[in-house]
């Protein structure tokens, strides 16, 4: 018997042991409002597909966006909720 096969298992990640990026779950924020800032609202309807690509509001790229209606639950303001995505 060596001492090898006598030795504890090591603790931890075995060295050299690649390292794989886990999914993890984004929670997008609510859409608000814009005119009492209120985040509850109605049930979308009307939801279309847009087509073309190009960049979001927030810079990033997008091949998909996506458009619903929705009323506001506080002030009953209408509003677009338009979701931009960027998939294979
Ligand atoms: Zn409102």
């Amino acid at each position: 018997m060596t001492t090898a096969t006598l030795s504890k298992p090591k603790l931890g990640r075995p060295k050299g042991s690649k390292t794989i990026k886990q999914p993890v779950i984004v929670r997008i924020a609510k859409s608000r409002c814009p005119v009492c800032l209120s985040t509850d609202r109605s049930g979308y309807w009307d939801v279309r597909t847009r087509p073309g690509s190009g960049k979001a509001p927030d810079d990033m790229p997008y091949n998909k966006s996506r458009s619903k209606q929705t009323r506001c639950r506080k002030c009953g303001q209408v509003r677009t909720d338009v979701i931009y995505e960027n998939s294979f």
